[in-house]
């Protein structure tokens, strides 16, 4: 079944369970603390505070989602993505936990061709939590097996907002890939081999308290409950379409043929390069998403998340042998890719691409200047201590525009370390002199009329760094 077959199966599976079908929202987060929407739940989240009333009390949606948290376990797992789509039936004071697990279970077991998933029960397990005997009595009575069953505490299987709130406990769903793929034990035991598909949360307890996870306090049952599910569409589809990733699914894998039609390289034949032609993959379709919801390349938040996506492709690339460039050949390829399930994306792929391959320009011109220089100091790092110097890093930053997390991933990859703490430093010592420079010209020059523009025009920026490594259960 193709990835947009499953995302439609499950829409219409909770459709017909009475469920109003929302569109997804834009990547932009419109949550201020998070830079992107990192969970179907985002849009949601006045409906589930009973702060704003919800168009049903049942809705279901498939959520574009990025999660820059996740981003070095990209390529490296089977399951993790910049960028992937949460599957999601909510209830906001609507059914509870039974209705809940009877739709997952009956969903995911379900014959494909009678509108299910197909998965052998006896494939699933599911967590649940310590004091939650509710929710195992009713995976029990809808015919779970008890011995797949695995109880965790607060630190895993209980959802708060990170403040006062509603909470509650959650049950997650595995799927079992095989003793060849890992240990026996259970989602406890190996999380490779079990992979998480689906997380249901139970919101029925308002807590304080919660400075730390296993110290909260509940103070009562809430009035309306909700129910809040996220499964990941992406590891639904590759495990349903027997590969062994998500980047081997139909949206991605494109991307890793043009790759290797581009490096003349085969995918399957090395390690190493077969993570790089994964993050490759992941990274395009990542950037190409958050550039048709509107982010352009920049320095700070967003913008500088979709830099550092575009550049981490671009190297990649280049790891695979290719030092041309690549996005022209990517770019239209995931875009053939997604637009099945996006047809959008059609709309403003001339402009977005087009960003994109001036992007690549300004990088490749930055790496062709810095990387002769980062290497020699590498060269000499190898043979003293180890360690490129602080001085190096700062000249690096300075003269070539190499921004310093490209000169810490690149000596890693050549197995030395920065001298970080002086690099530090020396910015520091930069910025104090540019101060005193412009206070020395403030006192030559009459900038009191700058004061005034100031005044009218300035508005504080909230800098919301360089990514928004919060993330959360569902
Ligand atoms: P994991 O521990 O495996 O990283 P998670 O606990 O962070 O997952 P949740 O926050 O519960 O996941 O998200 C709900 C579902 O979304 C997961 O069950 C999974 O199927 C999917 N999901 C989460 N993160 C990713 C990701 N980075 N890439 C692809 N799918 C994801």
């Amino acid at each position: 079944m193709r990835t947009a077959d499953i995302a439609k199966r499950y829409l219409t599976y909770f459709q017909k369970h009475g469920h109003l079908v929302m569109p997804s929202a834009s990547l932009i987060s419109p949550n201020p603390t998070t830079l992107f929407t990192i969970a179907g739940m985002v849009p949601f989240i006045p409906y589930l505070l009973g702060e704003q009333t919800p168009p049903a009390t049942r809705v279901t949606s498939n959520q574009k989602c990025v999660r820059t948290l996740d981003i070095d376990e990209v390529g490296k797992t089977t399951r993790h993505g910049t960028f992937f789509q949460m599957l999601g039936n909510f209830s906001f004071g609507d059914y509870f936990k039974e209705e809940a697990i009877h739709y997952a279970w009956e969903l995911l077991t379900t014959p494909q061709d009678q509108g299910g998933y197909g998965f052998d029960p006896e494939k699933l397990w599911v967590t649940t939590f310590t004091d939650d005997e509710e929710a195992r009595s009713i995976w029990k009575n809808e015919g779970f097996d008890p011995e797949h069953m695995q109880v965790f505490g607060m630190e895993d299987n209980f959802w708060t907002t990170g403040g006062p709130g509603p909470g509650g406990p959650c049950s997650e769903i595995y799927v079992d890939r095989g003793p060849e793929y890992g240990r026996d034990g259970g989602p406890a035991a190996d999380e490779n081999r079990f992979i998480e598909i689906w997380d249901l949360v139970f919101e029925n307890y308002e807590v304080d308290n919660v400075k730390s996870k296993t110290d909260l306090h509940i103070v009562g049952e809430l009035e309306h409950k909700n129910i809040d599910t996220g499964a990941g569409l992406e590891r639904l589809a590759y495990l349903m379409q027997g590969k062994q990733n998500i980047y081997e699914t139909d949206e991605v894998f494109p991307v890793i043929e043009a790759a290797e039609k581009l490096s003349g390289r085969t995918y399957g034949e090395d390690a190493d390069a077969d993570v790089r032609f994964r993050v490759v993959a992941d990274h395009v379709r990542s950037a190409l998403m958050i550039m048709s919801d509107g982010v352009r390349p920049s320095n700070v938040g967003r913008g500088y998340v979709l830099r550092r996506l575009l550049r981490r492709t671009v190297r990649s690339m280049r790891m695979l042998g290719v030092r041309d460039h690549v996005l022209p050949t990517l770019f239209p390829v995931s875009e053939a890719a997604m637009e099945p399930n996006y047809p959008e994306l059609k709309d403003t792929f001339h402009e977005v691409s087009e960003s994109a391959y001036g992007e690549e320009d300004a990088f490749l011109r930055t790496l062709e200047s810095g990387t002769t220089i980062l290497d020699v100091a590498v060269d000499q790092a190898k043979r003293n201590h180890g360690e490129v110097s602080g001085e190096d890093a700062f000249k690096l930053h300075d003269t070539y525009g190499f921004p310093i997390e490209l000169t810490l991933e690149m000596a890693q990859e050549q197995g030395v370390k920065v001298d970080e703490a002086k690099f530090r430093e020396l910015m520091h010592e930069q910025k104090s002199r540019a101060r005193a420079d412009a206070l020395k010209k403030r006192h030559n020059v009459d900038l009191s009329v700058y004061d005034d523009f100031k005044k009218t025009l300035a508005k504080p920026i909230d800098f919301l760094g360089y990514t928004d490594f919060s993330s959360r259960s569902t």
